[in-house]
């Protein structure tokens, strides 16, 4: 059954006005805690993001001179919206996403901060400027928009990633094409229904959704001039590439295999806390996901002796309801290919000290799979290595810290990575030797605010501007020199 409500959330929007053209191929949102359908959004072909594009473009050359301090008003109305449709938001990502209420929520803030901080774009875009470079020379920086930015995301963050995009790059006087996940497109459509409110002019602001074809359309056209990508590291290398050689500014954020180091002099109780939140929250389908905890010494006992019991007692559920910990995967397929991770576990010889198949999980048709825990996991191991993106955690005991470092280093990728100690010098060693973006200490989910920058190291990003922070305003603007002299 298809919720009415829902279904008339997910159409197109171009130029200001919502569109169901008809004859596209489509897709099935379904709410993974039950399985019922809740929504089918048709995919773009490549007129429809031809059409965004054009209307982009068009409005691209009124917008750009819009003044800067106007452009933000629409932000400010744009937050203020936001703030008061919260729990609307909230509510519509749990139903297509899984996460749990109060994970909804948390990203949901999190995306307003976006849209806060892109409120400050008349500070944050300011130049320099230096009188008599020269003799009678004055010399200053200006920032100016580069046209259409386009913005594709992934299905674990609906609210906020969107938002690491387009509120930075509106503010700064581009317009933008949004292609979200077709997994989840009902949040970015409420939040864009919500920017129309706000009173944004038509085709400042375009959605689409659909898959690759959609996505292969924004890299070829010509009038996109700017690319921000956050998704899989396979999809993340091929946006890059695709993207530069069209001659377009890019940013590709790409997967992770994030690892908790853990030292014997740590507190671990609340260590086991923060440990449970990263690795088992939203169930694990976060970039910033720990999924590899790495027992520094004698800190393997204690350790996995509490985190054991606390992950046994983990409440796995429709994350609607309350009390709930943690919800369902998203789709069906994704939870038979984290299943099969475990499997796999198992015959690669690891050692599974809470086995999530076993765990107490909801009748019904939804797609859960309880946390995981494997011990004595080796480098050889799929599960050691690849990013599983689900509640799998996977335990690579070590002698030193040394030797900790040299296991992180080794890994492709370099998302996220926390270190648990009592010793500042031991976490200031970890933080300077790792070659990760982003470093927790004694912090399980090491996620920068709005106002710091957001990106990976290796094979977890490719590109030069991360996202959001003051390289969102690098990323969406032109730097331009002007050297004047008056007679
Ligand atoms: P995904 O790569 O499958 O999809 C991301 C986007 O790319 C979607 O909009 C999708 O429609 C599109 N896409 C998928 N396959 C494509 C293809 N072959 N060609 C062109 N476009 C394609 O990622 P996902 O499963 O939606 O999200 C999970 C992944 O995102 C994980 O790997 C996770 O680590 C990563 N992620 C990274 C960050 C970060 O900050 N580095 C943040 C969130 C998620």
């Amino acid at each position: 059954m298809i919720a009415d409500a829902a279904v008339s959330l997910v159409s197109f929007y171009i130029n200001g006005a919502w569109e169901r053209p008809p004859g596209r191929s489509s897709g099935i949102i379904a709410n993974p805690a039950t399985g019922t359908v809740v929504a089918e959004v048709p995919y773009a072909e490549t007129d429809d993001v031809d059409r965004a594009v054009r209307a982009a473009h068009e409005a691209f050359r009124q917008w750009r001179d819009v003044p800067v301090v106007d452009r933000v008003q629409v932000l400010y109305r744009y937050k203020g919206l936001l703030e008061k449709h919260a729990g609307d938001l909230a509510a519509i990502l749990t139903t297509e996403n899984g996460k749990t209420a109060g994970d909804a929520m948390a990203e949901v803030r999190r995306a307003i901060q976006m849209v806060e901080m892109a409120c400050g774009m008349p500070s944050l875009m300011m130049g320099d400027s230096l009188n008599d470079v020269a003799a009678g020379i004055d010399c200053k920086t200006i920032r100016q928009p580069i046209g259409v930015c386009a913005g594709i995301t992934p299905f674990n963050f609906p609210a906020m990633v969107p938002m690491w995009m387009h509120p930075f790059a509106i503010a700064c006087g581009n317009t933008f094409v949004l292609k979200p996940s077709e997994k989840v497109p009902l949040t970015p459509t409420y939040a864009v229904q919500l920017l129309h409110e706000a009173g944004l002019p038509p085709g400042v602001m375009n959605l689409v959704h659909g898959a690759k074809p959609a996505v292969d359309a924004l890299l070829r056209h010509p009038l996109v001039k700017a690319v921000s990508f956050v998704g899989s590291t396979p999809v993340a290398k091929y946006v890059y590439a695709n993207a530069a050689a069209a001659g377009k500014r890019v940013q590709a954020l790409g997967g992770a295999k994030n690892h908790l180091v853990v030292m014997p002099d740590a507190d671990m109780p609340k260590a086991v806390e923060a440990i449970v939140g990263s690795a088992f929250g939203a169930a694990g389908e976060r970039c910033l996901a720990g999924s590899v905890l790495v027992p520094v010494g004698d800190a393997a006992g204690p350790l996995l002796d509490l985190l054991v019991a606390r992950t046994q007692a983990i409440t796995v559920g429709d994350g609607s309801q309350t009390g709930v910990e943690m919800g369902p995967l998203v789709t069906s397929e994704h939870c038979r290919r984290v299943t099969g991770y475990v499997e796999k576990g198992v015959e690669e010889g690891a050692v599974p000290l809470v086995d999530g198949r076993k765990h107490t999980l909801p009748a019904g048709d939804g797609y859960f799979l309880g946390p995981t825990i494997f011990d004595h996991v080796t480098s050889w191991m799929s599960i050691a290595s690849e990013e599983i993106f689900g509640p799998v955690l996977s335990v690579m005991r070590v002698e030193t810290l040394d030797d900790a470092i040299a296991l992180v280093n080794r890994s492709p990728y370099g998302n996220a990575t926390s270190i648990f100690t009592a010793s500042g010098k031991s976490a200031r060693e970890y933080s300077s030797r790792c070659e990760v973006g982003m470093v927790g200490v004694n912090v399980g989910v090491a996620a920068p605010m709005a106002f710091f920058p957001f990106a990976g190291w290796k094979h977890s990003f490719f590109g030069d501007l991360h996202a959001h922070g003051k390289d969102a305003v690098a990323f969406y603007t032109e730097q331009k020199v002007i050297m004047s002299r008056w007679w």
